[in-house]
């Protein structure tokens, strides 16, 4: 493939791939370190061999379906510009409902509250939480060592004190009660359609594999140890898997269950209480 010679006929290749026009100005404004707006004034503007070459190849790659924040190694999330590898989920704009979600309880919560995160990928939601509300003493957990090295230098850059501990699930909690436990889990079935369009993310944090359930069982089953009496439980899910947390949370002696629905306006997010 031809190395694109300026802003131009880097567009111009971009189009000719298929890769979407906003894609292809955050690729070029990412490569340059400059912004969208210098772009459309520098039409003409050279591009250094050796940033046309990686620009042709990263366009190819998004045309094969690699997602943008990993080409240009961040995204956007509640308010917070964070960092991604491919070791990370990429977070969504609809997990935003959970950390609206626990901001609010958080309000009603005792002032100093202990929120954890699990299986916190990029440090998504514990991030965006102590940000919105930086009097909690915020704590996180993933079992992958390379996607806590990404969620610490973010919370580096942030300058969030969000205290991070690697482990399975529960494991690394014994003894500690939280007001607040949080998680976006691995929640896809193994059989899903939707599953082999995710395939640059990992797939561990994706899917737990047979039906999907397996993640939030674990964890409405282990929550009542660790909740203070009155803390609540908020799980991400599958849009079709309200019913199945709702009856897991029931069943556990959860009380005050209460479902929200995404940006798309599917269930997503289910809460409930624990009275003790
Ligand atoms: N919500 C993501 C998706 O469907 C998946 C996130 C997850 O499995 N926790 O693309």
């Amino acid at each position: 493939m031809n190395a694109p010679t300026d802003v131009a006929d880097a567009l111009r290749l971009a189009g000719a791939l298929g890769v979407d026009r906003l894609d292809a100005q955050l690729l070029l404004s990412a490569a340059l370190q400059q912004s969208r707006a210098w772009l459309i004034s520098h039409d003409d503007a050279r591009l250094p061999s050796d940033i046309a070459r990686r620009l042709a190849e990263q366009l190819a790659q998004r045309a094969a379906g690699m997602p943008l924040a990993y080409l240009i190694g961040w995204t956007e999330f509640h308010g917070l510009r964070l960092t991604v590898s491919t070791d990370t989920l990429i977070p969504r704009p609809d997990t935003e409902t959970l950390v609206d979600w626990a901001l609010e309880l958080l309000l009603e919560a005792p002032s100093k509250a202990r929120v954890v995160d699990l299986g916190t990928g990029s440090g998504a939601i514990a991030l965006a939480i102590k940000a919105g509300h930086p009097l909690a003493s915020v704590q996180a957990v993933d079992l992958s060592a390379a996607a806590l090295q990404v969620a610490q230098r973010n919370a580096d850059a942030l300058g969030l004190a969000v205290s991070f501990q690697q482990g399975d699930w529960w494991q690394p909690l014994a003894g500690q009660q939280f007001d607040l436990i949080v998680s976006n889990p691995p929640y896809i079935a193994c059989a899903d359609p939707h599953l082999p369009a995710l395939r640059h993310e990992p797939l561990s944090a994706l899917s737990p594999g047979g039906d999907g359930l397996s993640a939030l069982q674990t964890l409405v089953e282990g929550a009542p140890a660790h909740l203070h009496p009155g803390g609540w439980l908020l799980l991400e899910h599958g849009y079709d898997q309200a019913e199945a947390v709702a009856a897991a949370l029931q069943l556990r002696g959860f009380s005050e269950l209460a479902l929200r629905h995404d940006l798309g306006g599917q269930p997503r997010v289910s809460g409930a209480r624990w009275l003790g």
